[in-house]
């Protein structure tokens, strides 16, 4: 099996180790667990999937077009983004700066940095449901944005406080907190499954 995280900006690291653990939760063999850490194109080739990680979604926005990564990373079969990298995912990016652009391949807006000040960084247990089954995770939200609007394709996976924090639209799953942050690989096994 054979995953991507893209490797610009952020929490990198943290999802490879998360990738790999869940990796093995979901009983691939050691040998067949391969994470690439995507700079270039060409490190894309044979992917089954890419995370996009939390960061800075401006900069996130420049590096990839820097790379000429946009069209490509749209062509890998699934996508998990987390925070900035579900912002990148979004269609419309509400408190959007510097010209950042998204792959526009989920039908949901997000408004940047929404939560209040005291509010900018936060953790909370929340329920999720997975595959029809009701689970709980720990979510690390830091100056998170917020899902305002979701279309009608995409399904919630998880809220917090009123508001979806988790949705998933046919291989696209877009997070605004931080999964690979709490050690639950609750959400990146459902990726890997999916
Ligand atoms: N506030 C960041 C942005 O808008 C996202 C923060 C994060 O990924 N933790 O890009």
């Amino acid at each position: 099996m054979r995953v991507g995280v893209l490797a610009l900006q952020g929490a990198v690291s943290e999802h490879v180790s998360c990738l790999y653990k869940a990796m093995g939760k979901i009983g691939v063999p050691e040998s067949e667990r391969e994470i690439v850490e995507v700079r270039v194109k060409s490190d894309l080739e044979g992917l089954e999937g890419i995370v996009l990680p939390g960061g800075e979604s401006t900069t996130l926005s420049l590096l990839m077009e820097e790379e000429g990564l946009f069209e490509a990373v749209s062509a890998v079969p699934k996508i998990l983004g987390t925070c900035a990298g579900a912002i990148l995912l979004a269609k419309e990016i509400i408190g959007a700066k510097n010209g950042q652009k998204s792959l526009g391949l989920m039908d949901i807006s997000v408004v940047r940095n929404a939560y209040g000040r005291q509010l900018e960084s936060f953790e909370e247990r929340i329920g999720i449901v997975l595959d029809g089954k009701e689970g709980e995770i720990n979510a690390v939200f830091i100056r998170a944005p917020v899902i305002g609007k979701v279309g009608e394709g995409v399904e919630v996976l998880a809220s917090c406080r009123g508001e979806p924090v988790a949705v998933r639209q046919g291989k696209y799953i877009a997070a605004t907190f931080h999964p690979e942050l709490s050690g639950d690989t609750l959400l990146h096994e459902y990726f890997l499954r999916t």
